[in-house]
Parts: structure tokens; C-alpha cells; sequence
């Protein structure tokens, strides 16, 4: 049977996580940045994923996502699954990484389907600068591509992180990387910087303290949602990128407005994510759910 164009695809990790909070611990749970991002843009979009999955990713993983309507002829099979392990302390904002194995990631070379390539909205999400490249020269050119990354590959791949940085549309980031990749502690001169770098757009995601948006000419400031149940942080930020790009594929329009909603989207889903462990809200929180929270965001931002 011959498959539509794919209009959104994202590439990441899928990994097992095993997660440590003051609430509870999970072992060998979901996780990845493209499992998070792919399962939030699933609510407005049907995103292709671009990952590598070892022998021992549980059958059970794969139909999770295909129940979502995740497209996964891009997700390659071989070796031992990518694994992240951390912990948060009680103020839950970042997270301690104890340990990370590449394992299958090490030796990765993205190939997409042909049914990939003409993509309109692509999600580099977290995952080595130097494959993010190599996914960005199999595309058309043409498509609107947001770039996430993390202190890891700020560390390690630095230079090959700013050349993926300068042919990407939109960057987001959180505020702890922000400050180490511009080396400044101010936020709003960072911003500035990374628009330098070659993004027309960037965000700066600060956790439980909302996100800020930055083009040339604008300047957005959204709160996060007021939330009491905060039981694992892991994947706020993949999340909110996911529903971000999906509503955008989903509108089909990228402008200002478009990403000022598409933010506050993305932040209403996160605040779904973090209220248990994995990806578990997938499972039990509706659409119409969401626009609850959008439209109390809609409330609380007006005065
Ligand atoms: P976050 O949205 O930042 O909380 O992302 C959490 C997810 O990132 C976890 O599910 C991890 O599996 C994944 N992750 C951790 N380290 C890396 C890394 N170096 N590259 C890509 N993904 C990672």
C-alpha cells in the first residue's frame, strides 16, 4: 500500500530511562527526546519519527506509539537501545544525569524514507548535532526546522552544534544551556546571540517559569501552567517542542501568532507530561483536556 507524504517528521532518541524523583522512581521506562516530542505533536499532527531502537526496545513501546499514529518506517533496529538515568531534587528544575549509554546511538547513520524527504515541518529534537546534520541534508529544502539540544552536546560536539545551530529556522533551549552556550547570564542578551547564530526564531524554556520567544522583531514573554502535582520533570521540554511543531504542521502557517499559540500549546501539554512518570499522560489525557488548560493560559495571561 502506497503511504501519503509525510508532512512532519522528528528525529531523536528513544530510550529507556530509568528516573529517580522525590516521588517515585521508574525503571527502564519510555523515553527519548523523539518518543516525548512525537507523542505531544500526535495530538494536532501524524509525525515520522527518525531514531535507532535496540533489541531489547519492549514490543509494547512500539504499539504505544502506532496507537498515536506515529509513523516508525524510521526507526532502525540493531544493537542496544539508547539509556539515560537521573534524579531530581525536590525543586524538580533540573535534572542529574548518572549515567548515559549511546550504545546503538554510537554508530547511527540516519537514513529517510523517501516518503520522509519532502516534509514540511521537521523537529531536530535532543540528540548528536553531527546526525542532526546529516538528517537536515536529506530533506528538501524548504521546510521549517526547530533544533533542541542539551549541556551534553554543548560539552562534547560543540562545533558541530553551532554548524546545525546556522541552518535551522528555530531554536529552543533552556535557560541553563542558554547561558552556557552564549556564555552570559543574561537571557535576553542571549537570545540575541543565538538570533546571531542563524535561527530566525529562538526560545529559551525556563521550566515552572514559562518559556521566551525571540525574533528580530518580537519579543514574547508565557507563563508556565500553574500546576500542584509535579511528580517527574522528564521530558517537559521535548514535550513542549512536540506539541510546538505539531500545531504549527497541523495550522500549516508559520508567523508570530502561529508560535505564540503553538507555545502555549506545547507549555499545556508539558504540564500534562511532568504529573506522572514516562510518557504515561498519553495514555489518559484527552485533546479536549488540553484546551482546558489553553484556554485558562488565555485567562490568566490577560489584564
Ligand atoms: P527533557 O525534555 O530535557 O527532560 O528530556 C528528557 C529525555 O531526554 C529523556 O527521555 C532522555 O532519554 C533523553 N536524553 C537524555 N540525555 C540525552 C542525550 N544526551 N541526547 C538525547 N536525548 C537525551
Amino acid at each position: 500500500m502506497k503511504k501519503d507524504n509525510i508532512n512532519l517528521v522528528i528525529a531523536g532518541t528513544m530510550a529507556l530511562d530509568s528516573v529517580i524523583t522525590p516521588f517515585g522512581q521508574i525503571k527502564d521506562g519510555l523515553g527519548g527526546s523523539a518518543t516525548y516530542a512525537s507523542l505531544a505533536a500526535s495530538y494536532f499532527a501524524k509525525p515520522a519519527v527518525v531514531s535507532i531502537v535496540g533489541q531489547d526496545f519492549p514490543v509494547e513501546y512500539f504499539k504505544l506509539l502506532q496507537k498515536h499514529q506515529i509513523d516508525l518506517d524510521g526507526v532502525e533496529r540493531n544493537g542496544h537501545t539508547f539509556r539515560w538515568s537521573g534524579s531530581y531534587e525536590y525543586d524538580m528544575s533540573q535534572a542529574k544525569t548518572h549515567q548515559t549509554e549511546l550504545n546503538s546511538l554510537e554508530h547511527f547513520q540516519p537514513k529517510l524514507p523517501l516518503s520522509y524527504q519532502q516534509a514540511r515541518y521537521v523537529f531536530l529534537a535532543n540528540f548528536d548535532p553531527s546526525l542532526q546534520s546529516i538528517v537536515l541534508d536529506q530533506l528538501d529544502h524548504g521546510a521549517f526546522v526547530l533544533l533542541d539540544t542539551m549541556n551534553y552536546w554543548i560539552d562534547t560536539k560543540r562545533t558541530a552544534l553551532g554548524e546545525v545551530i546556522a541552518r535551522v529556522n528555530m531554536l529552543v533551549i533552556n535557560e541553563g544551556e542558554a547561558r552556557q552556550l552564549c556564555d552570559s547570564p543574561n537571557l535576553i542578551k542571549a537570545g540575541r546571540m543565538m538570533l546571531d547564530m542563524g535561527p530566525e526564531y529562538v526560545i529559551i524554556k525556563k521550566g515552572e517559569h514559562g518559556a521566551l520567544f525571540f525574533s528580530r522583531h518580537a519579543f514574547f514573554s508565557a507563563p508556565s501552567y500553574p500546576l500542584e502535582e509535579l511528580r517527574d520533570p522528564t521530558g517537559a521540554g521535548d514535550s513542549f517542542a512536540g506539541g510546538l511543531i505539531g500545531y504549527l504542521a497541523h495550522i500549516g502557517v508559520v508567523s508570530e501568532s502561529s508560535i505564540r499559540r503553538g507555545i502555549i500549546y506545547g507549555s499545556a501539554i508539558a504540564s500534562c507530561v511532568v504529573e506522572d512518570f514516562s510518557v504515561k499522560y498519553r495514555s489518559s489525557v484527552t485533546m479536549s483536556q488540553i484546551d482546558e488548560r489553553y484556554k485558562l493560559f488565555k485567562k490568566m495571561m490577560r489584564y
